[in-house]
């Protein structure tokens, strides 16, 4: 079975077809929250999702577009963003929105936002926060999104005393989840901020217990152009032509 791992598409339905058509044939995907915010295409990227079969977790701005936190932690942009969202959302997409999970567990893995011990919120970055997050997830994996950075931690390595590690992305793409237990940031598929402009997402074999990094190009001046003509704020159209 192989699985599209996706998250943060923030609106952007260009980077999620292009995500979509490169994933090539999939059987699931799983959304690590944000599918709205930002961008300008909300209701078309929760409708695309929908059209496959799909398990997804809510991540802050998936929550401030309908309601259920207040957009006072937001930079003025994001929170202007975020209002255009919430009027532009169709009911039945405002209830989708509503009802996510904020944690999941599907075969070996946890999925949340943010973190397992806070999966809205934090942003999980460094080595100090992934040790103490190991006990807040009971699955061999944690599949986390939010922070918009593509990264890999790693448990139990008997060179590191079992403290965990972050290990670099293999150069190959290439992943191997039957050894150490991990936490995996696949990345933003609609606003990377890792420097690199192309959508970032990541391809699951569950059989071969293997995981596949993927960046993709796509065409950001039609998402930009759209941001223009509708008025959203300028600084969000412009960084996703530096991935920052
Ligand atoms: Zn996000």
């Amino acid at each position: 079975m192989r699985i599209a791992i996706i998250s943060d598409i923030h609106s952007n339905l260009a980077a999620l077809e292009a995500v979509l058509a490169d994933a090539g044939n999939f059987e699931e995907i799983w959304c690590l929250g944000d599918i709205v915010g930002y961008g300008p295409d909300p209701n078309e990227c929760i409708d695309m999702i929908r059209r496959y079969p799909h398990i997804a977790v809510a991540g802050n701005h998936d929550w401030a577009a309908v309601g259920l936190v207040e957009t006072v932690y937001f930079n003025p942009d994001a929170a202007a963003a975020c209002l255009w969202t919430g009027q532009q959302l169709t009911m039945k997409n405002k209830e989708y929105l509503r009802n996510l999970p904020v944690t999941l567990e599907r075969e070996e893995s946890t999925l949340v936002h943010g973190s397992p011990r806070d999966p809205i919120w934090e942003y999980l970055l460094d080595e100090e926060q992934a040790n103490a997050n190991l006990r807040y997830f009971h699955t061999k994996h944690c599949l986390i999104g939010h922070s918009h950075i593509p990264l890999v931690f790693s448990y139990g390595d008997e060179d590191k005393n079992g403290e965990c590690q972050m290990i670099d992305l293999p150069i190959s793409g290439r992943l191997d989840l039957t050894r150490t237990q991990l936490i995996i940031n696949p990345g933003s598929v609609g606003q990377p901020r890792d420097g690199n402009p192309a959508a970032s997402y990541a391809i699951l074999d569950v059989e071969r217990r293997m995981l596949r990094f993927r960046r993709v190009y796509y065409d950001t001046r039609k998402t930009q152009e759209k941001m223009r003509l509708l008025g959203l704020p300028p600084r969000l159209a412009a960084r996703l032509s530096f991935g920052l």
